[in-house]
């Protein structure tokens, strides 16, 4: 059985204050012995107090990003160490504005993913197809080629360790959300593909849906058979939203 996850990436926004009255608005609305799995991402300066406000939560501490370096002459970036080092349990790889605003390669993604796990840390490995790919009838080609490159590097084991979240670059803070049926077609091909290499992985990798998640759309989202959860952008930023989408995921 797994645990479903919900996970907040806040991205750029907001102020120390807001950060703080958001964790405080959400650690009281999110409901005790809930079985889903809750995690906040938000920006590196607000990890520490975050993590601070979170403590004895049971809710979990994850960046958006990390160095594929373990440390040396790398201005502007942040180790898998220093995460661990200020507490989070996970870190997001590969997500799409990485990739289509910041260059990052299938292979820059998976020696991110490497340095996460050097640190046991989990990576949430982002992964998904652009509009212009869905419509080319690509959609399995890029997300295959996407896992592919990790598993390249890693070998299957890795993601007995890792979540993946399949995120359609079109649905992205789009409010285009792909429809339950159109998420989980491609949530089984991922499935697929790990199971062939080793069918427990397969079963047991965590697979979220993320671009445009709501509280209106979340549940008919999580109920579908291989969606675990979801990795939320816009509507993490409003405690009430993100706790009701919290709620969806049992
Ligand atoms: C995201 O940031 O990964 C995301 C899915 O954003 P949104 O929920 O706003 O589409």
């Amino acid at each position: 059985m797994r645990q479903p996850l919900v996970a907040g990436n806040w991205k750029m926004h907001g102020s120390r204050a807001e950060n703080a009255s958001l964790v405080s608005g959400l650690l009281d609305l999110l409901q005790p012995g809930k079985r889903a799995e809750i995690l906040l991402c938000p920006p590196f300066p607000y990890l520490m107090e975050t993590g601070r406000l979170l403590k004895d939560s049971g809710v979990a501490l994850g960046a958006q990003s990390v160095c594929a370096e373990s440390q040396g002459a790398f201005t502007g970036e942040v180790s898998a160490a220093m995460l661990k080092d200020v507490g989070c349990r996970y870190v997001l790889v590969g997500h799409s504005e990485r990739r289509q605003l910041f260059g990052e390669r299938d292979a820059l993604v998976a020696r991110k993913f490497v340095a996460a796990q050097g640190q046991a840390l989990v990576p949430v490995l982002c992964v998904g197809e652009t509009l212009e790919e869905r419509e080319g009838d690509q959609t399995t080609s890029v997300v295959s080629r996407q896992l592919e490159a990790v598993l390249a590097v890693t070998g299957v084991q890795a993601l007995a360790k890792a979540v993946i979240a399949y995120e359609p670059v079109w649905a992205i803070g789009t409010g285009r959300t792909a429809s339950p049926e159109q998420a989980q077609e491609v949530h089984a091909m991922i499935r697929a593909k790990v199971a062939e290499r080793d069918a427990t992985i397969g079963g047991s990798v965590r697979i979220l849906y993320g671009g445009s998640v709501k509280a209106s759309n979340a549940q008919e989202l999580f109920a579908m058979p291989d969606i675990d959860g979801g990795l939320v952008g816009g509507a993490s930023l409003k405690a009430d939203e993100f706790a009701r989408i919290c709620a969806g995921a049992g």
